[in-house]
């Protein structure tokens, strides 16, 4: 499929990995918007937070419990962070593989 984040995640294409696990990756945004800036992201292909399938729930689980671990993992846990989901064309969302920004040091 011609999918950046597909790519990214069979690392055809290269990235700066934070973390991983079989189902997941969370990878340094290339245009950071703040000092700090990771895209998290399921390594199978789901376009956007609205075509999540009820056989995706336990994934979604995952995606949220992996937030924590890679906060940990960039040492922002203790002091916050927020997390972006851009859905959809007014939504702002460039890359249509579900990806959740974690961004810590600049307020939104
Ligand atoms: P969106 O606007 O879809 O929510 O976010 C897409 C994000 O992907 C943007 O913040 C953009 O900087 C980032 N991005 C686009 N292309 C690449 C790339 O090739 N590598 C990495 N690491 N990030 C990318
Ligand atoms: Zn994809």
């Amino acid at each position: 499929m011609d999918c950046l984040f597909c790519k990214i995640a069979g690392k055809e294409i290269k990235s700066e990995i934070v973390w991983e696990n079989n189902e997941l990756m969370a990878f340094k945004d290339i245009q950071p918007l703040a000092p700090v800036h990771v895209l998290l992201i399921p390594k199978k292909h789901i376009q956007s937070l609205v075509d999540i399938k009820g056989s995706d729930q336990p994934l979604i689980g995952e995606i949220f419990s992996a937030v924590s671990i890679v906060a940990e993992k960039l040492g922002i846990k203790e002091q916050g962070f927020q997390i972006l989901v851009r859905t959809g064309k007014s939504g702002g969302q460039e890359v249509p593989h579900l990806h959740v920004h974690i961004l810590q040091g600049t307020r939104f």
